[in-house]
């Protein structure tokens, strides 16, 4: 069997290794981090399917992670909606989830080399998990973790004026806060209070109180920008997977599933590149018909959703019919699955 090669050990990444190697395919896997590391992610996994996870081999890697089924979405500090989802979804940190699956991989045999930035580039046996494409964008994304934070309900969104921000416990006694701004050039403040000064001039002057008086994990503190949401234009002949494909926006809590979904689609045409029963070219083309066909209409919701929800009429719409019991959140949260 041929070697495959993955740039990139995010989701994407190590799922893709655990199926190959699942299949007993050579995979060495780079990553231009060391693990474990903290990432920009809100890290609550939404819309996975225990047939997913069972056919990429890592099902095990979540049997402690935190389900949730309820929340509630704010806005601007007021109760918008209490929601309950139609399946748990998944939370724990990715500081240990890719740990734990890295770990896992070379268990099987997988080779991972850390430390490892590859060149982007299209050539045959290279798949690129890198993320998403860096490039001038609007957007920037903030994470932490803090204690002591007591969430009632579950799951919390808090919508602003300039973004929102998801709160998850996950594993410990830890909560993810994880938000998406605009960018805007005079909010400061150095580690967290950059996270609070972008909360207070969206209008969530009240969560960042609630916040100050839990406890930051100063070392997971992280912020990320220079992305757009959507797909990633980009070399047509190269083989990507994950958010490097596309990247849905994270109020979905989809975008750790759509990398996953996107390694398992990509397992059978790669395992038969790897048993030389197909040519690199055709097996790019199809995985590339396969995902267009799996997330176009999820990324187009998405970005809709995500520009109704930040814009002020849009919001306040939302509001309005969340206010009378209108707003029909399963129906639109069955758009982005
Ligand atoms: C603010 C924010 C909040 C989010 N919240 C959620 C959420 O709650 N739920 C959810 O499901 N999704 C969320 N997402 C999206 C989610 O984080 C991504 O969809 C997911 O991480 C994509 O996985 P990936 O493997 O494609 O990319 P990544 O997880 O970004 O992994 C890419 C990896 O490639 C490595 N790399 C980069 N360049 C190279 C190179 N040249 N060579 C080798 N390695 C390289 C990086 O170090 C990284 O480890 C959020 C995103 C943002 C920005």
């Amino acid at each position: 069997m041929k070697t495959l090669t993955i740039a990139g050990g995010g989701l994407a990444g190590l799922g893709l290794a655990h199926g190959l190697r699942h299949h007993a395919v050579p995979v060495t896997l780079h990553e231009a981090a060391r693990y474990p590391r903290h990432r920009v992610c809100g890290e609550f996994i939404s819309g996975i399917t225990p047939e997913t996870l069972a056919a990429l081999d890592i099902s095990g890697a979540f049997d402690d992670a935190r389900r949730h089924l309820d929340g509630t979405w704010f806005s601007e500090g007021k109760k918008l909606l209490e929601f309950s989802l139609p399946a748990p979804a998944l939370a724990l940190s990715r500081h240990l989830l890719d740990a734990r699956l890295k770990l896992a991989l070379e268990a099987k045999g997988g080779q991972v080399e850390e430390s490892s930035r590859l060149e982007r580039q299209a050539r045959e046996g290279l798949v690129w998990t890198a993320g998403r494409l860096p490039r001038r964008g609007r957007w920037i994304g903030l994470k932490a973790h803090v204690r002591g934070l007591d969430l009632g309900g579950g799951l919390e969104m808090h919508l602003g004026g300039n973004g929102y921000v998801g709160l998850t416990p996950v594993e410990e006694d830890r909560v993810n806060v994880c938000g998406l701004f605009r960018l805007d050039s005079r909010r400061e403040g150095k580690g967290p209070e950059l996270l609070l000064d972008y909360l207070r001039a969206g209008g969530n002057g009240v969560l960042a109180e609630r916040l100050t008086g839990a406890t930051f994990d100063e070392s997971s503190f992280l912020g990320a920008s220079g992305f757009e949401l959507g797909w990633q234009r980009g070399d047509e002949a190269l083989c990507a997977l994950g958010d490097a494909a596309g990247m849905i926006p994270p109020f979905t809590g989809n975008g750790m599933t759509m990398a996953l979904e996107s390694a398992a689609l990509a397992v059978a045409p790669l395992l038969r590149w790897s048993r030389d029963e197909t040519g690199w070219d055709e097996t790019v083309a199809t995985i590339r018909k396969d995902l267009h066909r799996k997330f176009a209409r999820r990324l187009t919701a998405g970005s809709v959703l995500h520009r109704v929800l930040l814009d002020k009429r849009g919001a306040f719409v939302a509001r309005s019919l969340a206010g009378l019991g209108l707003l029909p959140f399963r129906p639109l949260l069955a758009m982005v699955r």
